[in-house]
Parts: C-alpha cells; sequence; structure tokens
C-alpha cells in the first residue's frame, strides 16, 4: 500500500523516521514520503526528510510543553503549510496515508486530528492515524492528553491503529532505550503491513493486496497489530504448525494492543517464501483468528518475500470495546477527575460522554 507518512511532534517524527529507514532497508518502496511537523525547532533536526516548524509566532520554535489544546491551535493556524509540503508527495498512485503521533504530549497529541481533519478534506485516499497510547507510569498529564486526543483523533481518521508503550517494554531499559526498541517493533509490524499489500516475488495463489487492508479498516473506530514469526521448514506440511503458533502469537502477546482481541474485522498475513507457505495452515490460522476475535470478517492472505523464516501478521480492525482500551480510557478519565474533581462512571462512556474534552 503505497503510503505517505506525517510525522507530527517528537515520537510522530521520530517514528516516521523508523518506518522510512525499516522500508529502504528491506528494499519494500511502500513509503513514497514522509514529513515531519513539530513546534520544537531541535526535534526536527536530525530527521532524514522534509520538515515543518508550525507555531514560530506563538512559541518561537520551543514546543508547546504539553499543552495540546495549543498544540491543536497552532496547527489549525498553520496547516495551509503543512499541506504544501505535503503536495509533492501525494500523487495519484498514493494509496492511504498515515498521521503519525505519541498521543500523550503537546504538539502531536493536539496536533495530529487537526490535521488528520484538514486531509480528509483534500483528498479522497484514507487517512489513518498512527498513535502512541502513554504507558501506565507515565504522569497524569500524558494520560488526559492521550484521552482527549484518543477520542478526537479516531473520530476524524478513516481508523486509528494504536500502539500501547507498555506493549513492547523489556525491565532494565532506559525510557529512551525503551522507545527506540518499541519504534523498531511498530516499525516492522506497519512496515510489514504497508508491503505486504505491494508485492514482491513470485505469483503465490492468494497474494494480499492494499484493498484488503483498506477493507479490514473499512468500519474505522481503533484498530491494532500484532506480529510473530519463526524459523521455516522447507517442507510447507511442517509449517502448518508454525503458522498456527506464529498466529496464536501474534494476537496474544505481540500485539500493539495487548488484550486487544475482541475485533469488528480482521486480516491474517504469512509472509515468507512462497513454498514454504502451507495451504492449510493458513486457513486454519485464519479460522482460528476468527473464533479468538469474534468476527465472521477474517481475511487471510500470503506475502511471498525471500526468507529462511515465516512470520505472522494480525490486523485488527474496531477493537475499541476491548479490555486494554477501557481501561486506558478508566485512567484518562481518572487522571482528569483528578485535577478536575469529577466523578468516574463507565470508562465506556467515555468515547461518547463530555468528561474528557474532545479537542475539536
Ligand atoms: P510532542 O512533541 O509535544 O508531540 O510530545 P511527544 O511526541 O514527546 O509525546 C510524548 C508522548 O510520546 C509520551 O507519552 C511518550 O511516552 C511518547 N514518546 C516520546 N518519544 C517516543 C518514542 O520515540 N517512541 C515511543 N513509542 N513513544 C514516545
Amino acid at each position: 500500500m503505497k503510503s505517505v507518512l506525517i510525522g507530527v511532534g517528537q515520537a510522530g517524527g521520530k517514528l516516521a523516521r523508523e518506518l522510512v529507514e525499516y522500508d529502504e532497508r528491506m528494499g519494500f518502496d511502500a513509503v513514497r514520503g514522509a514529513v515531519a511537523v513539530n513546534t520544537a525547532k531541535n526535534d526536527l533536526r536530525e530527521l532524514p526528510f522534509e520538515t515543518v516548524l508550525i507555531g514560530q509566532d506563538r512559541v518561537k520554535g520551543q514546543g508547546v510543553g504539553g499543552d495540546n489544546e495549543l498544540g491543536a491551535e497552532v496547527m489549525q493556524s498553520d496547516s495551509r503549510e503543512v499541506l504544501s509540503a505535503l503536495e509533492g508527495d501525494i500523487t495519484a498512485g498514493t494509496e492511504s496515508i498515515f498521521v503519525v503521533a505519541g498521543l500523550g504530549g503537546g504538539t502531536g497529541s493536539g496536533g495530529a486530528p487537526v490535521l488528520t481533519k484538514e486531509l480528509k478534506r483534500i483528498y479522497d485516499v484514507p487517512v489513518y492515524g498512527l498513535g502512541i497510547l502513554p504507558g501506565r507510569d507515565e504522569g497524569a498529564l500524558y494520560q488526559v492528553n492521550a484521552g482527549r486526543s484518543l477520542k478526537t483523533f479516531a473520530r476524524e481518521a478513516d481508523a486509528l491503529l494504536l500502539v500501547d508503550n507498555d506493549a513492547f517494554r523489556s525491565t532494565g531499559e532506559s525510557l529512551t532505550e525503551g522507545f527506540d526498541a518499541i519504534n523498531e517493533e511498530i516499525a516492522k509490524r506497519v512496515g510489514l503491513l504497508l508491503a505486504a499489500g505491494e508485492v514482491v516475488d513470485g505469483v503465490a495463489e492468494s497474494v494480499v493486496d492494499s484493498s484488503e487492508i483498506i477493507n479490514t479498516l473499512r468500519d474505522g473506530g481503533i484498530a491494532a497489530i500484532g506480529y510473530a514469526s519463526a524459523e521455516a521448514a522447507s517442507d510447507p506440511e511442517e509449517n502448518i504448525n508454525t503458522v498456527m503458533s506464529n498466529a496464536r502469537r501474534a494476537l496474544l502477546t505481540g500485539s500493539s494492543l495487548p488484550d486487544a482481541t475482541d475485533a469488528d474485522a480482521a486480516l491474517l498475513i504469512v509472509a515468507g517464501d512462497n513454498d514454504s507457505i502451507p495451504r492449510k495452515g493458513v486457513e486454519r490460522a485464519r479460522r482460528w483468528v476468527e473464533e479468538e476475535t469474534g468476527s465472521l470478517q477474517v481475511r487471510g492472505g500470503d506475502f511471498p518475500l525471500s526468507s529462511d523464516r515465516l512470520a505472522t501478521l494480525v490486523l485488527l480492525g474496531g477493537v475499541e470495546r476491548s479490555d486494554r482500551l477501557e481501561t486506558f480510557m478508566e485512567r484518562a478519565q481518572e487522571a482528569q477527575a483528578a485535577e478536575t474533581d469529577l466523578s468516574g462512571d463507565d470508562p465506556a462512556d467515555q468515547w461518547t460522554n463530555d468528561d474528557l474534552d474532545s479537542l475539536l
């Protein structure tokens, strides 16, 4: 799926860079352009693609701190500059646009939903969000910011692919080492997903294409993506169990949003050498995903590439009723209640009620 990336804020810029570098390293060429936007000049310095500094009249290149309302306002005033920076990148061949941001900060949290709304007014291709949720140890401001941004971003984007910063964390890492590791995990998942719709080596029976990704995300809302891989045997019969166990691990322990397994739709992609992918294994794994997600809309397909491993990607669409998100919304609501003395009701209602103010 030929895509253009827009990283908003510090995390957004870093993650967009990771995605660009992964796509280049793997020779996929699915990422057809990237732009980074920030209010903080320093955070744009080392990015290897076009950058746009917004809000100079208000914050003089110093960033908005954690003020995501200011982040939203500044994007509203300066979105035209961002849109003109994108003009060269978005062509007739572009199949989707991804707005990438950390939801807990200021610039990305406030700016990404505003920019998404503007992009949707102009372009016909889907505009997806790729949003990072703060880990549970991050402070109350991050949780409240992310709750408000999430609600608005999910409404404006065609779908919002979420990554929980607690998902890929290992013990003993510094925060920065941890971020780098998380960014690599996300880049692998999203990079493979975009490349899967592009194809590639050989003619497989059931190669995934971009329309299956778009259809899986068609109903909007929140999406998540899981991944797992293992060494492949050369005889496909011997790989049936591998494909099954990869699918289980992708969904149950390798997801960008842990514990989000109830979904409206899903796409299972098995990547590996064309001759080693077992048809029977893919079909069995697809049926397992149907049972596990409770969805009758589970698509499946191959991504042929030369590798001695087999990997499974599981894209889930419509996971907003999951326990993981309800836990997060509860956390955001409690953090906001502690600030404003609101009483906490059912966290699931946060998608529709006004306790967490929408940003737009
Ligand atoms: P902004 O520049 O004002 O948009 O703020 P940030 O992008 O720094 O957003 C802060 C949030 O993003 C916090 O919740 C951080 O945990 C998270 N964050 C910052 N940098 C990274 C990163 O490189 N990777 C990941 N996964 N999260 C990050």
